[in-house]
């Protein structure tokens, strides 16, 4: 057995007595590079009784020194990017660049969290009647948990312990068990900041430690980024469980070309959308709808484009898109593919004959024109390098398509005219829009969460919302007679 991982509980690895391994790969070249624990649910316990221990002193610690940690762990951060970015790609597969822009979105996290002073403040009104003072505080829930998707191994834990810490929480961090390694070195970082031992703390494992976690009577909240079903059961039990959630699912994004759009640009984008990380984001581009007489000329382009496209390693220079996460995860895009062949959809570019290394979980890009709303490749998340075309006449056919999706996370339009852009704007069912952007992931100062069935709760994650998720408001109301 490759080196089993321990979890890391009270800042000390902590060993697994789990029964099932499961060995976590390189996907672009199928090394195993660690075991990890699938069903340790009593480190479920042992992680969130430190965590409460460690919950006493640190709710009493000065926010400007929790503020501190923030600053120095955004230092340490910048200093091991490369490394956070190599390690991204490693057990990822995305390419080094796309890996130090993962972590680069992570770090505008923990510069957010830095400003919590400023950002948790509360309100006060004196005189709401004679004498009496009213006033709003805001204070940690106590222990909360993160459950999180393996596409962003880095930023979307950031996404959630800077702002539960910073705010006084302490946490339990249940990663992706297909890549874990990130995550656990984000909290060796932590500790070095110097966030005292059980504020953070990480436990490995499948199902049934999630669902240790969703009914464990101490933690106060979850939040959870993974696939819509996931997201669905995850929201129901944690909050049949008492429990706040935040939990964000699948996608099925649109992207609308209109006629006037500035095309090589365009093409440019909608390549980076559809084929970056090999389209495992969350925020992938996966259906173009191409309005009017652009279909032709974006399809030439866009097949052009696909093609010339270096498939290898997300280390060696030159390489545009890296590995699919597992080979049982390429089948299942090799299914799609078949799918829309067989629903009557026109492969234009087929991935599976692109050049692809020998070894690793590949798969080239690929595109279908043809594509009606109703076939299965445009209406499933394939969550791969797939992207569908469907010809429409104009840009309420276009609109009216997206929104027919069950999803909502994003949507975006190529054009130049501000008129169109937004009837897009106000017409889209779609919590992040774009235009002209191929990824219109919110700057971490704006809350981030889809609609419809790409997102269960209430309050996104980052910006202010995260703050609000992971403190509850106190009102006083106060009179003095002396
Ligand atoms: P996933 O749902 O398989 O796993 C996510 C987490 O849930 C993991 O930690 C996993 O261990 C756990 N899990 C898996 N199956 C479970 C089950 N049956 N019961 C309880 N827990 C379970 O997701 P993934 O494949 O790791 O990530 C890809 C998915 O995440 C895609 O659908 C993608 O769109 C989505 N995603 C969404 C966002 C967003 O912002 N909305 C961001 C990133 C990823």
């Amino acid at each position: 057995m490759a080196q089993p991982l321990t979890h890391i509980i009270g800042g000390r690895p902590f060993a697994a007595t789990a029964t099932q391994w499961e060995p976590i790969y390189n996907p672009a070249t199928e090394d195993v590079l660690a075991e990890v624990p699938l069903d340790d649910q009593t480190a479920v316990s042992a992680a969130v009784d430190a965590a409460s221990t460690a919950f006493s002193s640190w709710k009493n610690t000065p926010i400007f020194e929790r503020a501190r940690i923030m600053f120095r762990y955004w230092e340490l951060l910048q200093r091991h990017r490369e490394e956070l970015a190599r390690l991204v790609t490693q057990e990822h597969g995305k390419v080094l660049a796309d890996a130090d822009q993962e972590v680069g979105r992570g770090i505008e996290v923990v510069e957010l969290a830095a400003s919590a002073p400023s950002l948790l403040k509360g309100e006060i009104l004196p005189l709401v009647a004679h004498g009496v003072e009213a006033s709003m505080l805001r204070v940690p829930l106590g222990v909360v948990a993160g459950i999180t998707p393996f596409n962003f191994p880095a930023m979307i834990p950031l996404w959630m312990i800077p702002p539960a810490v910073v705010a006084g929480n302490t946490f339990v961090l249940k990663p992706s068990e297909r890549t874990p390694l990130t995550s656990m070195r984000l909290l060796e970082l932590l500790r070095e900041a110097g966030l005292p031992d059980g504020v953070v703390n990480l436990i490995h494992g499948g199902k049934s430690v999630v669902d240790a976690v969703l009914s464990h009577p101490e933690i106060r909240a979850v939040s959870f980024v993974g696939s819509q079903p996931v997201a669905e059961y995850v929201y129901r039990t944690a909050a049949y469980h008492g429990k706040r959630v935040q939990a964000l699912g699948g996608a099925k994004n649109f992207h609308v070309v209109m006629p006037d759009a500035e095309l090589p640009k365009t093409v440019e984008a909608l390549i980076g959308s559809a084929f970056g990380a090999a389209g495992e984001r969350c925020l992938a581009g996966s259906v173009v709808l191409a309005v009017g007489h652009v279909a032709d000329r974006l399809q030439d382009a866009l097949v052009e484009a696909g093609r010339s496209m270096t498939v290898g390693p997300g280390w060696e220079p030159g390489t545009d898109m890296g590995p699919l996460i597992r080979q049982s995860h390429r089948e299942r895009v090799r299914g799609y593919i078949a799918r829309g062949i067989s629903e009557g959809a026109r492969l234009i570019l087929d991935g599976r004959q692109h050049a692809l290394p020998e070894r690793g979980f590949f798969l080239g890009p690929t595109i279908f024109d043809g594509v009606d709303p109703r076939m299965t490749i445009a209406r499933e998340e394939i969550f791969g390098p797939v992207l569908s075309m469907i010809r429409v006449p104009d840009l309420a056919t276009a609109v009216a398509i997206a929104n027919g999706s069950s999803y909502g996370n994003t949507a975006t339009i190529y054009t130049e005219s501000g008129g169109h852009a937004q009837y897009f704007r106000d017409h889209i069912q779609a919590g992040m829009v774009g235009i002209n952007i191929g990824v219109a992931a919110p700057v971490a100062v704006f809350p981030f969460a889809g609609w419809k069935h790409s997102f269960y709760g209430d309050l996104h994650a980052t910006g202010m919302d995260a703050f609000m998720f992971y403190t509850e408001r106190r009102v006083v109301t106060a009179r003095w007679w002396r």
